[in-house]
Parts: structure tokens; C-alpha cells; sequence
């Protein structure tokens, strides 16, 4: 049942090749995204960060009122609890003294449980700040990685953590892996595997089982 999951990623791997996510300059922008990004689209992303207007740190957020950093990510949507979040997120950073390598330095399990119990941050957000700020081998699960669990299928448990734990036990303990990976799922659903699925010509169609139903 893990050749499955191995599979896909070389199947995808072979097609794509390396991605090398996320799209962002710098960690602390990897965390705004990924905070910015909750029922949002990319593109609303990248025009609330362009509106930092090149002073995007986590020391300008940590300092600037609340109300201003409302404005500047107005295009992202839930503004309002966004800015309180991203206020979160960045007081937690503070902690290490906005310092990546200080929070590599720590296991796995603390970072991600201090991430789970800050304010608006979810488990998919905590991994992906985790996996693809600091680097962290941890698996992120997202609707995509759902969908095509559904569909393919691969026969995980239902919920976030069942199915992280299923991919990571089927792969090699990697960041780079899961990094790709979870780049190759979100492209793959961009290109292919939509809400109504465009199979001819995605590279999954010969052993998906959902292909011409
Ligand atoms: S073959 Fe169709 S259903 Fe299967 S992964 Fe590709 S697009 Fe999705």
C-alpha cells in the first residue's frame, strides 16, 4: 500500500521535476503566506504582500499598529483576523529572536506544538510554516493532498494527522521530500486533478483509479 504513496511521488517527480517551493524571498515571508493564505487565493497573497512596499520583517510587524497592518493586507481577505494572527505568529517568532537557525535548533514537537497553540494557527498552516520556513521534515496536508486521496485513491484514515502519518510513514523521512512533494500534489491538482478533473494527459492516469469514470 506504501508503493502507492512512493509511486505518486515519482510519477509526479518524473513529470514536474523539482519545484523547489515555497514562492516567497525570506522564512518570515514563507510565514506571512502561509498565514495570508487561509480561504484566500495566491494572487490575493501576493498583492497584500507587495503592499508592504519592501518593508515586509517580522520587526515591522511586531512594532506597526494594528490597525495599519489591517490596511496593508486588506487584499488577502479576513483582514481583520489576519492582522491579530499574523501579530500572533510574529510574537512567537520573537521568542527566538526572529532567528531561524535558533528555532531549527529546537525538536520538531515543541516548534509545532507552540505554532498549534498560537493564535489563528492551524495545523496545515504550522506545517507549512515548519516544512517550508525552517525546514523541518514534516508532511503538509491540504485539501489537494485530500482530493487526491480520495480519488486515486489511497486508503488513509480520515483527519489531518492520520493522513500526514500515512504519507510520512511511506516516504523517506525528508524535507526535501515532503517539500516537493507536497509542491507536486498542489501543482498537479492546479493542472489536472481540478474540482472537475481534467485526467487526459495527467501524469497520475495510468494507475489512477478515478481515470475515465
Ligand atoms: S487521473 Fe484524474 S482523478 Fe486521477 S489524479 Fe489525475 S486528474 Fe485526478
Amino acid at each position: 500500500m506504501g508503493d502507492k504513496v512512493l509511486s505518486i511521488y515519482e510519477t509526479l517527480l518524473a513529470h514536474y521535476g523539482e519545484l523547489h517551493w515555497w514562492p516567497a524571498r525570506t522564512p518570515y515571508e514563507v510565514m506571512v503566506g502561509s498565514v495570508l493564505t487561509q480561504n484566500t487565493t495566491w494572487s490575493n497573497v501576493e498583492k497584500a504582500i507587495a503592499n508592504f512596499g519592501g518593508k515586509l520583517s517580522p520587526e515591522y510587524v511586531a512594532d506597526v499598529e494594528l490597525e495599519e497592518l489591517t490596511d496593508i493586507i486588506r487584499p488577502a481577505g479576513f483582514f481583520n483576523q489576519k492582522a491579530v494572527y499574523l501579530k500572533a505568529v510574529t510574537e512567537w517568532f520573537g521568542e527566538y529572536g526572529f532567528d531561524v537557525p535558533t528555532v531549527q535548533c529546537e525538536p520538531l514537537a515543541k516548534v509545532r506544538a507552540e505554532l498549534l497553540s498560537t493564535k489563528g494557527v492551524g495545523r496545515e498552516t504550522a506545517d507549512s510554516i515548519l516544512l517550508y520556513a525552517f525546514g523541518f521534515p514534516t508532511f503538509v496536508v491540504d485539501a489537494y493532498t485530500n482530493r487526491l486521496c480520495g480519488r486515486y485513491p489511497i486508503e488513509t484514515s480520515k483527519g489531518y494527522e492520520a493522513v500526514k502519518s500515512y504519507f510520512e510513514n511511506n516516504l523517506e523521512r525528508s524535507e526535501k521530500v515532503y517539500n516537493n512533494f507536497h509542491a507536486l500534489i498542489v501543482t498537479n491538482a492546479k493542472e489536472h486533478c481540478k474540482k472537475k478533473p481534467l485526467c487526459e494527459g495527467c501524469p497520475l492516469a495510468e494507475t489512477c483509479g478515478r481515470y475515465g469514470l
